[in-house]
């Protein structure tokens, strides 16, 4: 007894270095160094002198102890680029609310996994996908981020929420994928992925789902020639947020975002899309779908008012990446009809 006394003397100082979490494995090891040590401390040795080095040579191999849990509800902006087209400025679609350490992620534009990996979400924490509409910008790594996550550990359940045909995406992307997937199953022992997921393909508006900390409703937003698109409600114990997916100005919307903490909404600058568009073969078709789906960067602040939101963040920018449009640019528009809070947002932002 009296030298597992003297062995925890020497924990403190290493303690200091290493965190509690630490000092919870020296406790074990205590039990495994004295066994170790004791024939050679009763016989003389200076069982002080070699204990230090071990137990900082150790403290040394243990990982960092892992961030606090933060509880509430957190926002976070993966990526907020529009359209197709990779660029060096934003990263596509995909918002992600934190319930409690539960991620619900909002669309899944390419990049969305590496997105989560900069915002220091797990992947394997991966739960709940929704998805707006079937646009790439907004889909093409839905598949993708339940495969990346499986392929970093993943292995419980995912359920995915969107409209049609996304039971079909689910499908042919898990038979795209089964030769590498069937490999990994017995060559890295994974489970296999397709009983993870869950696919809730649905065509109206209303309730999607909802648990004990979160409640989801979809409305229809008009975004043609998509059809059906959706916007989708979060409510959570302290905090409700709107996405509003792609559309132009839409009742419906401003009727789901009545009263909300924040309404995330897509953003057009009108007046700069002559540049862009200028780049591009099809110009006159692009710019006939751009105004005739989305909504101006002063419009966003007429559906901000009339749904009563406190703020209103600004996000799938398009022009995507024109670094002549300033945020000042993008907010001062929405700010001549909305006098709540205007952010415009930035990747990787937390709110
Ligand atoms: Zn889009
Ligand atoms: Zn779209």
């Amino acid at each position: 007894m009296r030298m597992k006394k003297g062995i925890k003397k020497l924990f403190p100082s290493v303690n200091s270095i290493t965190g509690e979490r630490k000092e919870k494995k020296m406790n074990r090891e205590d039990k495994g160094i004295t066994r170790r040590q004791w024939l050679q401390a009763s016989s003389g040795l200076a069982l002080a002198g070699l204990l230090p080095e071990e137990l900082l040579a150790q403290a040394k191999e243990a990982p960092p102890p892992a961030p606090a849990k933060k509880s509430g509800t957190r926002l976070i902006l993966l990526g907020n680029g529009g359209g197709p087209r990779p660029n060096k400025m934003r990263s596509q679609s995909s918002w992600v609310v934190m319930v409690n350490e539960v991620p619900y992620v909002v669309d899944c534009g390419g990049g969305v996994s590496r997105q989560m990996a900069f915002a220091n979400l797990p992947l394997k924490s991966l739960r709940y996908i929704f998805i707006t509409h079937h646009h790439s910008d907004h889909n093409l790594e839905y598949g993708s981020l339940m495969y990346n996550a499986w392929a970093t550990g993943f292995n419980g359940r995912i359920d995915t929420y969107g409209p049609p045909p996304i039971e079909k995406i689910t499908n042919l992307f898990l038979e795209m994928n089964a030769y590498d997937i069937n490999i990994r199953i017995p060559d890295e022992g994974r489970s296999p992925l397709k009983p993870m997921i869950f696919v809730h393909e649905f065509s109206k508006g209303g309730p999607v789902m909802e648990n004990d900390q979160v409640k989801v409703t979809a409305a229809l937003v008009n975004h043609p020639p998509v059809e059906p698109a959706f916007a989708y409600r979060f409510d959570t114990p302290d905090r409700s947020i709107v996405f509003s997916g792609d559309t132009t100005p839409c009742d419906n919307l401003i009727k789901l975002a009545k009263g909300a903490d924040i309404l995330g909404h897509e953003v057009i600058h009108k007046p700069s899309l002559a540049r862009l568009l200028a780049r591009i073969p099809n110009a006159d078709r692009l710019l006939e779908h751009i105004v005739a789906s989305h909504t101006t960067h002063i419009d966003v602040g007429k559906v901000a008012k009339e749904a009563g939101v406190k703020t209103l963040v600004l996000t799938h920018f398009v022009p995507v990446d024109d670094p002549t449009v300033t945020d000042e640019m993008w907010m001062e528009g929405a700010r001549t009809q909305f006098d709540g809070k205007i952010i415009a947002g930035k990747d990787l932002m937390e709110l």
